[in-house]
């Protein structure tokens, strides 16, 4: 089952690798055959197989050896082990395992769509920042609106009244805000230099998908990440002190970290921090 999940990820990472590409240069998303961007000519269907194509044209156009961009089979396998990973959490791994009496509920399955729709925009956004130094917005407000919306279906669940932190859709919407006016506190102080604002956009969807106090550790991770990763750049040489380093793929790695390790972070901060929560 999770490897059937893998494979469908890897064909809806082909499809975001696109997507990233064309809305970039503003082509009509669906209804287009892909081609090379150099010799214009279509990619044969036999030359559209997620990863495998890859491999066997050695990153490079069938017509005119073009060099292909490392970004796509990096998109399909992101997206493939994130499916992958989504299945493990609702049909295998901690969910189901342990507790076989438990059955998969008409809720478990829109918390599971949630989840497949909210690896893939997250996996467009890291891409698109990586490659344009840009946070779409046809991608980021979609991807509020539906979080938001999934939130507040979550509150509905549960018997929780509306004016309480615990409350899903209160918890979402205070993170998204905090995080919200923690970068856009970061612009006016670097007036611009640190982050853009994309990274605020980014930022409010970091909150109505962690909740409150989990943002926090969103931002942790991001960055901790971003720390290192810059770190390691620099001593590569790849990169030097002054470079712009687009901050939105530390970002969605944050949350996608809590998303998944949300019982584990929970469990340590108990433990050790003390801040239950
Ligand atoms: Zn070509």
């Amino acid at each position: 089952m999770i490897s059937i999940f893998f494979i469908v990820g890897l064909i809806v990472g082909s499809f975001l690798g696109v997507v990233n590409y064309r809305l970039k240069v503003a082509e009509n998303i669906v209804f287009k055959r892909s081609h090379c961007p150099k010799c214009k000519k279509p990619i044969r269907w036999y030359d559209n197989i997620p990863l495998l194509s890859f491999i066997i044209l050695a990153g490079q156009c069938r017509d005119c050896r073009e060099k292909i961009s490392w970004k796509y089979p990096a998109i399909e396998l992101m997206t493939g082990l994130l499916f992958a990973a989504v299945a493990w959490k609702f049909l295998g791994g901690w969910g189901f395992a342990g507790n076989p009496e438990k059955i998969f509920s008409a809720g478990d399955a829109i918390e599971m769509a949630f989840w497949l729709f909210a690896v893939c925009y997250l996996t467009l956004i890291f891409f698109h920042d990586l490659s344009y130094m840009l946070i779409p917005d046809v991608a980021v407000y979609p991807a509020i609106v539906i979080t938001l919306f999934y939130q507040y279906w979550k509150y509905l669940q549960g018997p929780l009244g509306i004016a309480t932190l615990k409350n899903p859709f209160v918890s979402s919407l205070f993170a998204a805000l905090i995080a919200a006016l923690f970068f856009f506190a970061l612009i006016w102080i670097s007036r611009g230099k640190w982050i853009g604002g994309g990274d605020v956009k980014l930022g409010f969807l970091a909150g109505a998908i962690a909740g409150w106090p989990k943002i926090l550790f969103v931002l942790f991770f991001a960055y901790m990440i971003g720390a290192i990763v810059s770190l390691v750049l620099i001593g590569l040489k790849k990169k030097t002190w002054k470079s712009q380093i687009p901050f939105g793929p530390f970002l969605v790695s944050g949350i996608l970290i809590v998303m998944f390790f949300s019982e584990q972070i929970q469990f340590w901060a108990n433990r050790y921090l003390n801040i239950g929560y």
